[in-house]
């Protein structure tokens, strides 16, 4: 009982206080984020493997903080999901991208715009509001569905399957594409991914890390763009850096490839030179 009892104490350590008081600050800093339009977004290429065209732009999430600088998206998106906040942040996200998109249009750059969605924002009890807000924003700035793809994780998939499958149909139906994130990574198999609407599926980075020196993850990919393949959808491999990692890749059959070799995320106006050169007419 007494060993017990230090355990319970040592669980309100100073550390954990610290952490606590960490959590709460950031809670409240996020709030005036959104208030005091400290948000940005960064945006990567995603290309053709075999001939380099660009095909898509990923938007990334960029949290300029007065004090901290530039704050990456993965310590601060999982609270803004636990609170809640994700759905203003989410639907600046795609207002901000939108606008930059119906931009690069305008200069005849004629390129898709793929935006990462949570869980949090597609779950509610009316399984077509998400859809409705999106459908708003396309016209209020004027962007063919066509050219717009939302990005969502297998975990969306697997939490409440009858509901995820109804506000992603109402997605689908709108003409906007969407594009199954860091697979590989979850549960899933691709045969129980079938009865959803899903068009592209990206294979995750941490495959694509390891797949020339690793026999196993080089297997895995295989496996992934073949069943792909069988179900119709177009591959996406993330995290490429290297020349050799692109060129297996173009060997395997995947279509596009998104990574450093390529670009790394930057602001639109950084990267618009390369995408005169690598965008189609
Ligand atoms: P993700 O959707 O898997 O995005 C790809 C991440 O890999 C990005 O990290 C990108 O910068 C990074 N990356 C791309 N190519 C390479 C490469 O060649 N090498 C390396 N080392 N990294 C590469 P980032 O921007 O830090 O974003 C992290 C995650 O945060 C994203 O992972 C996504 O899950 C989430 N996220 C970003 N923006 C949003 C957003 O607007 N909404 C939501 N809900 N989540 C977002
Ligand atoms: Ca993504
Ligand atoms: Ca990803
Ligand atoms: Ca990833």
């Amino acid at each position: 009982a007494k060993q017990d009892g230090r355990n319970c104490f040592g669980y309100f350590s100073p550390d954990m206080n610290n952490n606590m008081l960490a959590r709460i600050t950031l809670e409240q800093s996020l709030r005036s984020a959104v208030l005091q339009h400290e948000f940005c977004l960064h945006y990567q290429p995603i290309v053709d493997t075999s001939s380099g065209e660009g095909v898509a732009l990923e938007a990334l999430l960029r949290w300029r903080h007065p004090q901290r600088g530039l704050v990456p998206p993965d310590e601060f998106i999982p609270i803004a999901e636990e609170t809640g906040l994700i759905e203003p942040i989410g639907e600046w996200v795609i207002q901000q991208a939108l606008r930059d998109l119906r931009q690069c249009h305008s200069q005849g750059i004629m390129i898709n715009m793929a935006i990462n969605v949570s869980g949090r924002q597609l779950a509610h009890g009316d399984p077509s509001h998400f859809a409705c807000m999106l459908n708003g924003l396309l016209q209020k700035y004027d962007v063919a569905p066509q050219y717009v793809h939302i990005e969502i994780t297998e975990s969306i998939l697997m939490a409440d399957t009858e509901l995820s499958l109804k506000a992603l149909t109402a997605i689908r139906h709108l003409g906007v594409e969407i594009y199954l994130d860091d697979f590989g990574t979850g549960y899933s198999s691709l045969s129980y991914l079938k009865q959803f609407p899903i068009s592209v599926i990206k294979i995750d980075k941490s495959f694509v890390d390891n797949m020339l020196e690793d026999r196993a993850d080089a297997n895995l990919i295989k496996a992934i763009i073949t069943m792909g393949q069988s179900l119709d959808m177009r591959l996406v491999a993330e995290g490429v850096e290297s020349e050799p990692q692109r060129s297996f890749l173009q060997g395997l059959g995947c279509d596009f490839v998104q990574g450093y070799l390529v670009a790394k995320p930057m602001p639109l106006k950084e990267l618009e030179p390369l995408l005169r050169r690598i965008v189609r007419e």
